[in-house]
């Protein structure tokens, strides 16, 4: 009788016995095996420091380079903060003197221009647990929405509940210019939805232990509260602080009144004038000064030109166009795009004022009735051509995609 060349058992004691060149294998050895594969191929899950060690800004700037076009100055600036984050984590037991520290960061640019994919790529060259949350949902303890201990519950759970691995994580904090208050003038009533917030939100970012609920939410009080340590936590906030150019404009118009100030205003670059924002400007937008010190590292997004959209269509590792050839491949179907096509998607994401975001629906738009039926027929190849991206455009509305 046959029997499994791995533990020997025959075939009759097993559910199934899978047959190979020269040997059998069981489904017990296959679940076996299968764990070990899952256990050794797993990430690192404790943090080793010397894995971001041998990684140097310019390195983990090439990282980047791979999966996000463009904006040069935020690759620049959050490779050397994140450098240096984890060469503090380093240091952390050093007699020395000199404390390092911790270097949150903050990117202000348009939505849709690579804020989250950032700080996304970064988690994912260093291995460690990352979590976005939306800072709109965030309230003061006690009001309607989500604790602000709610976002460490997200990182806790990235992390497999491993304590030690998440207090070396990431959190990506988007939309934090929800939570300004309004106004430059601290509020005489409570402002719950911003000031509150951000007074919550000082103590987490500081570095504190904080008691988070390991589900979250207040769905369940009787759970048991886990304490986080925050000090090693990096945050990343992100947000498009629209209007904010405004304030911008006119700090760069009054500071440069005087002998040669037509020059000075006349070099601005009127297109991207988030380039020239300063922590005094997130003040005038409603980041209460102490949030604001707490996020030293202050970098912007470049707006997305259509160059840059042509790029971020074909370019990156995972680009949209690359990962549809991929889904066809799997069929074994060569799928080809005409050049003009990329260029009418590009036209159609500037025209509906997408951003990079619009690039996906837009390709989508244009796909799915292919990708609905070729599964079922029998071809090798598909060219998408300009004429038929066009009419398949045409026949989904122009007014969803915009709502969408
Ligand atoms: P944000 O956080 O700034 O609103 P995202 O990072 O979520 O924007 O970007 C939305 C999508 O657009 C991402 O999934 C990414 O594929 C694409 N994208 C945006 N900016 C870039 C860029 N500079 N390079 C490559 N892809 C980009």
């Amino acid at each position: 009788m046959d029997k499994c060349s791995f533990c020997g058992r025959p075939k009759d004691e097993v559910n199934l016995l899978i047959a190979g060149i020269s040997g059998h294998i069981c489904d017990f050895c296959i679940d076996q095996a299968h764990n070990i594969i899952k256990e050794e191929l797993k990430p690192e899950k404790d943090f080793d420091l010397n894995d971001v060690k041998l990684k140097k800004p310019v390195e983990i700037k090439a990282f980047l380079d791979q999966y996000v076009i463009g904006q040069e100055i935020a690759k620049k600036v959050l490779s050397v903060a994140v450098y240096n984050h984890y060469k503090r984590l380093g240091q952390e037991d050093s007699s020395d003197e000199v404390e390092i520290e911790k270097s949150n960061i903050i990117l202000v640019g348009e939505t849709g221009t690579g804020k989250t994919l950032l700080a996304k790529t970064i988690a994912k060259m260093l291995h460690v647990p990352f979590t976005i949350v939306d800072a709109t949902v965030l309230t003061e303890a006690g009001y309607v929405g989500e604790d602000i201990e709610s976002l460490l519950t997200r990182l806790l759970q990235a992390a497999d509940y491993d304590i030690p691995s998440a207090e070396k994580g990431i959190v990506f904090i988007d939309e934090i210019d929800k939570i300004a208050r309004k106004g430059d003038n601290p509020s005489i009533t409570r402002d719950v939805s911003g000031e509150g917030v951000q007074q919550g939100l000082l103590k987490l970012l500081e570095g504190s232990i904080v008691n988070v609920p390991p589900q979250g939410g207040r769905k369940h009080p009787e759970q048991k509260m886990i304490p986080l340590n925050t000090k090693n936590i990096l945050f990343m906030c992100g947000g498009a602080f629209d209007g904010i150019d405004k304030k911008i404009a006119q700090r760069l118009n009054t500071s440069v009144m005087g002998y040669g100030a037509q020059k000075a205003v006349d070099n601005v670059d009127r297109d991207n004038i988030l380039q020239y924002i300063a922590p005094q400007d997130l003040k005038a937008f409603g980041l209460i000064p102490e949030i604001i010190g707490r996020l030293p590292i202050l970098s912007h997004l470049d707006p997305l030109d259509r160059e840059t959209l042509r790029q971020i269509l074909t370019e990156p590792k995972n680009a949209i166009i690359k990962q549809y050839i991929k889904l066809f491949e799997i069929d074994n179907i060569e799928l080809s795009f005409d050049l003009g096509v990329l260029d009418f998607i590009v036209d159609k994401a500037v025209e509906f004022k997408l951003g990079a975001r619009g690039l996906r629906s837009i390709c989508e738009a244009i796909m799915v009735d292919v990708m609905f039926e070729t599964p079922s027929q029998d071809k090798t190849s598909i060219e998408i051509t300009k004429k038929f991206a066009e009419t398949q455009l045409d026949k989904i509305s122009g007014k969803r995609l915009k709502a969408s």
